[in-house]
């Protein structure tokens, strides 16, 4: 008998079961629209140039080692990544409010981040949008707090329920944590407008909630990373706290590199200090310091005035693209006079459509046409191409009628 013989079997995460079953579907025509990565044109792992010249610059590099970084990562690429948030004249980095540490891409920060506040933080309740991403609870049921969620979409408009989500947030535990996503809204492709956030600023102000930015798509919304993350900055300007939790898996497309950074803007430098001295405690036992081969890429691209232009017109055609397959799957559903309105295909931003097909709509088109997604009716749009948009469409046209 194994020592182990109690230990039962996990249901599988939902987002790898789909890959899974897509990787053994032998079917010619199967289509992955399921996990979010952005693809090409032909459905391909798309690699940016200006990464590519990083790395053959790195491998050149002869001071380049590979030796330990501190806890809280490479310093270069910490304060890169926080001018990269804040602004490079944030007056929060200059008055070194802004504690940043590496961390292993969106998901480490937001676990680090959750594992700060349920350590030191007064009020372990948090409050998730209706729907969110589907890792979000697990970091904040990992670090003990009590799980609530706040109205977000509205499966009328398949737009935002602003008047739920101000009456939600109005109505929470004064002091709760509140995660937001700056831009680009998994699963939803809904974001608030510039003056929905500041109506939202101001009533988590009054209402002493903390803000938990997830800010996983910067730059692949409209193609301004200033743009995209402009709700953080208006919640930092005002002079108050937040967290930020920073990815650069899609918008450089360093997925597996796992790179980002969590940033934490105190109020005062004292406190920042000390805050900082806490998440290396949180850090040190999890996995001591964080990997270097990310840190270096996103430096070097960073740091160079031309690397920085060249990747900021490799998100802008990366979005372009993704608007254009917007355009044309709309389009073709037009066209096949599919029943229902679509509109929200073209409305709705960043690299998701929440297209409205229920579960036995997406079980449907798995069956019938090799199409995997989430059973949420979740489209990632950048693993379509102008190819695949007429088989998606008689996909979803053969499901809806
Ligand atoms: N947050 C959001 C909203 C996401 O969509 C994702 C990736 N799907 C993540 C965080 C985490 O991704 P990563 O750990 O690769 O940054």
């Amino acid at each position: 008998e194994s020592l182990f013989h109690n230990v039962p079997l996990a249901p599988d995460v939902p987002v790898y079961a789909v890959m899974a079953a897509y990787k053994t579907d032998p079917s010619p025509n199967k289509l992955n629209l399921g996990i979010g990565v952005y693809r090409t044109e032909d459905g391909q792992p798309h690699m940016l140039n200006v990464v590519r010249r990083a790395e053959q610059m790195l491998v050149n590099e002869l001071s380049v080692d590979k030796e330990y970084l501190p806890i809280t990562g490479m310093a270069e690429f910490n304060k890169l990544s926080a001018k990269l948030v804040f602004g490079p004249e944030s007056p929060a980095i200059k008055e070194s409010r802004v504690t940043t540490v590496q961390c292993l891409s969106g998901t480490g920060s937001l676990r680090i981040g959750a594992d700060f506040l349920g350590k030191h933080y007064h009020q372990h309740t948090v409050y998730l949008s209706q729907p969110t991403y589907g890792n979000h609870p697990n970091f904040f049921s990992a670090a003990g707090f009590a799980l609530k969620t706040y109205r977000y979409y509205d499966a009328k408009t398949c737009g935002l329920d602003f008047q739920g989500l101000l009456d939600d947030l109005g109505s929470a535990t004064t002091g709760a944590i509140v995660l937001l996503q700056a831009s680009g809204h998994n699963p939803t492709g809904v974001d608030p407008t510039s003056q929905q956030w500041e109506q939202i600023r101001q009533l988590m102000r009054l209402k002493r909630l903390l803000p938990f930015f997830d800010c996983a798509y910067q730059g692949l919304v409209s193609g301004s990373p200033n743009a995209d993350v402009e709700p953080v900055r208006m919640f930092v300007s005002d002079g108050g706290e937040c967290l930020v939790a920073q990815s650069y898996s899609k918008t450089m497309g360093l997925y597996a590199e796992r790179i980002g950074a969590l940033h934490i803007v105190c109020k005062k430098a004292e406190v920042a200090r000390c805050v900082e001295s806490q998440l290396r405690l949180v850090i040190r036992p999890m996995y001591s310091s964080p990997p270097i081969h990310g840190a270096s890429i996103v430096t070097t691209i960073l740091r160079d005035r031309d690397m920085y232009n060249e990747w900021i017109i490799e998100l802008k055609a990366m979005c372009d693209r993704i608007a254009r397959v917007r355009q044309q799957l709309f389009d073709a559903l037009h066209v096949r006079g599919t029943p229902g309105n679509w509109s929200h295909i073209t409305r709705q931003v960043g690299m998701y459509t929440f297209s409205g097909l229920n579960e036995e709509q997406v079980a449907f088109m798995t069956k019938e046409y090799h199409i995997y997604m989430s059973s949420d009716g979740r489209i990632n749009m950048a693993g379509l191409g102008s190819k695949t948009v007429p088989y998606l469409a008689d996909a979803m046209h053969a499901a809806v009628t």
